[in-house]
Protein backbone atom coordinates (compact mmCIF):
# COMPACT_ATOMS: atom_id res chain seq x y z
CA UNK A 1 0.00 0.00 0.00
CA UNK A 2 1.36 3.82 -0.94
CA UNK A 3 0.86 5.76 2.61
CA UNK A 4 -0.57 9.58 1.82
CA UNK A 5 -1.00 11.94 4.77
CA UNK A 6 -4.56 11.28 4.73
CA UNK A 7 -4.99 7.83 3.39
CA UNK A 8 -4.09 4.69 1.75
CA UNK A 9 -3.87 3.83 -1.70
CA UNK A 10 -3.83 0.46 -3.06
CA UNK A 11 -1.14 -0.40 -6.10
CA UNK A 12 -2.80 -1.45 -9.00
CA UNK A 13 -2.07 0.39 -12.67
CA UNK A 14 -2.06 3.35 -14.96
CA UNK A 15 -4.65 5.88 -13.67
CA UNK A 16 -5.67 4.05 -10.60
CA UNK A 17 -2.03 3.52 -9.42
CA UNK A 18 -2.70 6.66 -8.30
CA UNK A 19 -6.40 7.68 -7.54
CA UNK A 20 -9.72 6.09 -7.62
CA UNK A 21 -12.00 7.98 -9.95
CA UNK A 22 -10.68 11.22 -12.38
CA UNK A 23 -12.19 14.27 -14.07
CA UNK A 24 -11.37 16.12 -17.34
CA UNK A 25 -13.64 18.94 -18.86
CA UNK A 26 -11.53 19.36 -22.09
CA UNK A 27 -10.96 17.15 -25.51
CA UNK A 28 -7.50 17.90 -26.58
CA UNK A 29 -4.29 19.21 -25.14
CA UNK A 30 -2.08 22.12 -26.25
CA UNK A 31 1.09 20.48 -24.89
CA UNK A 32 0.76 17.87 -27.37
CA UNK A 33 2.98 15.66 -26.20
CA UNK A 34 4.32 12.62 -28.92
CA UNK A 35 4.01 10.11 -26.84
CA UNK A 36 0.77 10.69 -25.35
CA UNK A 37 -1.93 7.98 -24.91
CA UNK A 38 -4.64 10.41 -24.79
CA UNK A 39 -4.16 11.36 -28.14
CA UNK A 40 -4.08 8.11 -29.45
CA UNK A 41 -7.24 6.85 -28.07
CA UNK A 42 -8.96 10.18 -29.32
CA UNK A 43 -6.95 9.76 -33.52
CA UNK A 44 -8.03 6.13 -32.88
CA UNK A 45 -11.85 7.03 -32.26
CA UNK A 46 -11.87 9.55 -34.55
CA UNK A 47 -12.52 12.10 -31.78
CA UNK A 48 -9.27 14.02 -33.53
CA UNK A 49 -6.41 13.97 -35.70
CA UNK A 50 -2.70 14.72 -34.75
CA UNK A 51 -3.27 18.05 -35.93
CA UNK A 52 -6.68 18.85 -34.17
CA UNK A 53 -5.35 17.76 -30.78
CA UNK A 54 -3.38 20.89 -29.45
CA UNK A 55 -7.04 22.16 -29.96
CA UNK A 56 -8.66 22.29 -26.34
CA UNK A 57 -12.38 22.15 -26.58
CA UNK A 58 -14.32 22.51 -23.57
CA UNK A 59 -17.38 19.96 -22.34
CA UNK A 60 -19.73 22.65 -21.24
CA UNK A 61 -21.16 19.61 -19.04
CA UNK A 62 -18.62 18.67 -17.49
CA UNK A 63 -17.76 22.38 -16.33
CA UNK A 64 -21.26 22.94 -15.15
CA UNK A 65 -22.39 20.27 -13.64
CA UNK A 66 -22.48 19.27 -9.99
CA UNK A 67 -19.58 17.36 -8.22
CA UNK A 68 -20.29 15.48 -5.30
CA UNK A 69 -18.36 13.59 -2.59
CA UNK A 70 -16.54 10.45 -4.33
CA UNK A 71 -14.92 7.41 -2.84
CA UNK A 72 -11.42 8.10 -2.58
CA UNK A 73 -8.83 10.37 -4.42
CA UNK A 74 -9.46 12.21 -7.73
CA UNK A 75 -6.77 12.44 -9.81
CA UNK A 76 -7.45 16.08 -12.11
CA UNK A 77 -7.46 16.26 -14.96
CA UNK A 78 -5.79 13.39 -16.79
CA UNK A 79 -6.49 13.56 -20.68
CA UNK A 80 -5.25 17.43 -20.74
CA UNK A 81 -3.81 20.05 -18.81
CA UNK A 82 -4.16 22.94 -16.88
CA UNK A 83 -3.15 26.20 -19.00
CA UNK A 84 -3.45 29.34 -18.64
CA UNK A 85 -5.64 29.42 -21.09
CA UNK A 86 -8.04 27.03 -19.80
CA UNK A 87 -7.44 27.83 -16.66
CA UNK A 88 -10.86 29.30 -15.26
CA UNK A 89 -12.85 26.41 -16.17
CA UNK A 90 -10.48 24.47 -14.15
CA UNK A 91 -10.37 26.51 -11.51
CA UNK A 92 -14.56 26.30 -11.17
CA UNK A 93 -14.04 22.79 -11.34
CA UNK A 94 -11.50 22.21 -8.70
CA UNK A 95 -13.56 24.77 -6.22
CA UNK A 96 -16.60 22.46 -6.79
CA UNK A 97 -14.45 19.37 -6.26
CA UNK A 98 -12.70 20.69 -3.01
CA UNK A 99 -15.52 21.92 -1.58
CA UNK A 100 -17.83 18.84 -1.36
CA UNK A 101 -15.31 17.16 0.23
CA UNK A 102 -12.45 15.38 -1.96
CA UNK A 103 -9.17 14.63 -1.67
CA UNK A 104 -7.42 15.96 -5.08
CA UNK A 105 -4.37 14.82 -7.00
CA UNK A 106 -3.29 18.01 -9.59
CA UNK A 107 -1.11 16.18 -12.76
CA UNK A 108 0.32 18.63 -14.66
CA UNK A 109 3.30 20.28 -16.65
CA UNK A 110 3.19 23.01 -14.54
CA UNK A 111 2.95 26.89 -15.59
CA UNK A 112 4.13 29.08 -12.98
CA UNK A 113 0.91 31.08 -13.50
CA UNK A 114 -1.33 28.37 -12.82
CA UNK A 115 0.48 26.80 -9.80
CA UNK A 116 0.78 30.51 -8.12
CA UNK A 117 -3.38 30.65 -9.18
CA UNK A 118 -4.15 27.69 -7.42
CA UNK A 119 -1.65 27.76 -4.34
CA UNK A 120 -2.75 31.48 -3.94
CA UNK A 121 -6.50 31.13 -4.29
CA UNK A 122 -6.37 27.87 -1.50
CA UNK A 123 -3.67 28.59 0.54
CA UNK A 124 -5.37 30.03 3.86
CA UNK A 125 -8.23 27.38 3.40
CA UNK A 126 -9.22 24.04 4.79
CA UNK A 127 -9.12 23.20 1.48
CA UNK A 128 -5.52 23.08 1.22
CA UNK A 129 -4.70 20.14 2.57
CA UNK A 130 -6.61 18.22 0.09
CA UNK A 131 -4.79 19.06 -2.61
CA UNK A 132 -1.34 17.29 -3.61
CA UNK A 133 0.24 18.70 -6.75
CA UNK A 134 2.19 15.93 -8.90
CA UNK A 135 4.10 17.52 -11.57
CA UNK A 136 5.51 16.13 -14.34
CA UNK A 137 9.11 16.60 -15.67
CA UNK A 138 10.85 13.68 -17.23
CA UNK A 139 14.04 15.83 -18.09
CA UNK A 140 16.88 18.66 -17.53
CA UNK A 141 17.65 19.37 -21.02
CA UNK A 142 14.96 22.24 -22.53
CA UNK A 143 15.34 20.61 -25.75
CA UNK A 144 14.11 16.95 -25.08
CA UNK A 145 11.17 18.40 -23.30
CA UNK A 146 10.80 20.30 -26.63
CA UNK A 147 10.82 17.60 -28.66
CA UNK A 148 8.27 15.23 -26.86
CA UNK A 149 6.56 17.76 -25.17
CA UNK A 150 6.52 20.68 -27.64
CA UNK A 151 3.49 23.20 -25.94
CA UNK A 152 4.74 22.33 -22.28
CA UNK A 153 7.08 24.54 -19.81
CA UNK A 154 10.14 24.67 -20.01
CA UNK A 155 12.11 22.98 -17.21
CA UNK A 156 13.16 26.25 -15.18
CA UNK A 157 9.01 26.97 -15.56
CA UNK A 158 8.62 23.37 -13.97
CA UNK A 159 11.24 23.94 -11.20
CA UNK A 160 10.10 27.29 -10.25
CA UNK A 161 6.69 26.16 -9.56
CA UNK A 162 7.57 22.87 -7.81
CA UNK A 163 9.45 25.44 -5.51
CA UNK A 164 6.40 27.90 -5.07
CA UNK A 165 4.17 25.19 -4.37
CA UNK A 166 6.57 23.32 -1.66
CA UNK A 167 7.21 26.91 -0.21
CA UNK A 168 3.61 27.85 -0.04
CA UNK A 169 3.38 24.45 2.04
CA UNK A 170 1.61 22.15 -0.18
CA UNK A 171 2.23 18.76 -0.85
CA UNK A 172 4.11 18.26 -3.60
CA UNK A 173 5.20 15.01 -5.63
CA UNK A 174 6.77 14.46 -8.96
CA UNK A 175 5.86 11.78 -12.05
CA UNK A 176 9.23 11.35 -13.91
CA UNK A 177 7.50 9.75 -16.43
CA UNK A 178 8.39 8.91 -18.96
CA UNK A 179 12.16 9.64 -17.80
CA UNK A 180 13.64 11.37 -21.09
CA UNK A 181 16.78 11.29 -20.42
CA UNK A 182 18.96 8.27 -18.96
CA UNK A 183 22.06 10.18 -17.87
CA UNK A 184 20.64 13.13 -16.09
CA UNK A 185 17.93 11.17 -14.03
CA UNK A 186 20.34 11.24 -11.02
CA UNK A 187 21.00 14.64 -11.71
CA UNK A 188 17.01 15.58 -11.81
CA UNK A 189 15.95 13.57 -9.24
CA UNK A 190 18.53 15.54 -6.85
CA UNK A 191 17.67 18.64 -7.59
CA UNK A 192 14.30 18.14 -7.58
CA UNK A 193 13.96 16.36 -4.18
CA UNK A 194 14.38 18.69 -1.65
CA UNK A 195 11.34 20.76 -3.06
CA UNK A 196 9.01 16.92 -2.88
CA UNK A 197 6.75 16.27 0.97
CA UNK A 198 5.53 13.11 -0.66
CA UNK A 199 6.74 10.70 -3.24
CA UNK A 200 9.31 10.56 -6.81
CA UNK A 201 7.36 8.29 -9.82
CA UNK A 202 9.40 7.06 -11.94
CA UNK A 203 8.29 5.10 -15.16
CA UNK A 204 9.15 4.28 -18.72
CA UNK A 205 7.74 5.35 -22.03
CA UNK A 206 5.21 2.92 -24.03
CA UNK A 207 4.54 2.69 -27.12
CA UNK A 208 8.00 4.04 -28.42
CA UNK A 209 7.75 3.17 -32.19
CA UNK A 210 4.52 4.48 -33.22
CA UNK A 211 5.89 8.13 -31.31
CA UNK A 212 8.89 9.10 -33.97
CA UNK A 213 8.92 8.55 -37.89
CA UNK A 214 12.32 8.35 -37.93
CA UNK A 215 13.77 5.42 -34.99
CA UNK A 216 17.25 6.86 -35.40
CA UNK A 217 16.85 10.29 -34.07
CA UNK A 218 18.94 10.54 -30.85
CA UNK A 219 15.29 11.39 -28.71
CA UNK A 220 13.99 8.20 -29.68
CA UNK A 221 17.09 6.16 -29.29
CA UNK A 222 17.10 7.55 -25.54
CA UNK A 223 13.45 6.47 -25.07
CA UNK A 224 14.15 3.03 -26.23
CA UNK A 225 17.33 2.58 -24.20
CA UNK A 226 15.40 3.67 -20.96
CA UNK A 227 13.64 0.22 -21.01
CA UNK A 228 16.74 -2.23 -21.11
CA UNK A 229 16.61 -4.19 -18.17
CA UNK A 230 19.84 -3.76 -17.15
CA UNK A 231 19.78 0.06 -16.92
CA UNK A 232 16.66 -0.22 -15.19
CA UNK A 233 18.22 -2.85 -12.32
CA UNK A 234 21.32 -0.30 -12.25
CA UNK A 235 18.77 2.85 -11.16
CA UNK A 236 16.94 1.02 -9.06
CA UNK A 237 19.96 0.06 -7.30
CA UNK A 238 20.84 4.11 -7.38
CA UNK A 239 17.78 4.96 -5.53
CA UNK A 240 17.53 2.03 -2.92
CA UNK A 241 18.19 4.66 -0.10
CA UNK A 242 15.40 7.00 -0.96
CA UNK A 243 12.31 6.43 0.72
CA UNK A 244 10.29 8.91 -1.97
CA UNK A 245 10.96 6.84 -5.00
CA UNK A 246 8.18 4.54 -6.22
CA UNK A 247 8.51 2.36 -9.32
CA UNK A 248 5.61 3.05 -11.85
CA UNK A 249 3.85 -0.27 -13.61
CA UNK A 250 5.87 0.44 -17.16
CA UNK A 251 9.24 0.08 -14.96
CA UNK A 252 7.71 -3.21 -12.64
CA UNK A 253 6.34 -5.07 -15.96
CA UNK A 254 9.52 -4.85 -17.81
CA UNK A 255 11.88 -6.13 -14.86
CA UNK A 256 9.33 -8.89 -13.70
CA UNK A 257 9.30 -10.43 -17.86
CA UNK A 258 12.73 -10.05 -17.92
CA UNK A 259 13.04 -11.72 -14.51
CA UNK A 260 10.84 -14.29 -15.78
CA UNK A 261 13.41 -15.09 -19.31
CA UNK A 262 16.21 -15.41 -17.01
CA UNK A 263 14.68 -18.21 -15.14
CA UNK A 264 13.57 -20.03 -17.86
CA UNK A 265 17.04 -19.54 -19.66
CA UNK A 266 18.33 -21.10 -16.49
CA UNK A 267 16.06 -24.02 -15.97
CA UNK A 268 16.96 -24.86 -19.72
CA UNK A 269 20.67 -24.50 -19.36
CA UNK A 270 20.11 -27.01 -16.13
CA UNK A 271 17.77 -29.55 -18.13
CA UNK A 272 19.99 -29.20 -21.18
CA UNK A 273 22.89 -30.44 -18.72
CA UNK A 274 20.94 -33.42 -17.53
S1 LIG B 1 0.14 16.92 -21.06
FE1 LIG B 1 -0.75 14.90 -20.84
S2 LIG B 1 -2.73 15.03 -21.87
FE2 LIG B 1 -1.52 16.78 -22.55
S3 LIG B 1 -0.59 16.08 -24.47
FE3 LIG B 1 0.87 15.72 -22.79
S4 LIG B 1 0.51 13.59 -22.16
FE4 LIG B 1 -1.27 14.28 -23.36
Amino acid sequence: MIETKTKKHKITSGVKEWADSSVNLFSGCENACKYCYAKKMAIRFGRKTEETWKNMEINENAVNKKYGKRKGRIMFPTSHDITPAVLDPCMEVLKKLLTSGNEVLITTKPNLLVIRTICDLFQNTFYKNWIQFRFTIGALDDKTLKFWEPGAPSFTERFQSLQYAFNAGYKTSISIEPVLERVHLFSLVRILDPYITESIWIGTMNYISTNVPDKDLKYYKEARATRDPKYLREIQDLFRHNKKIRWKDSIRNILEKDAKKISEKRLSNLMKMG
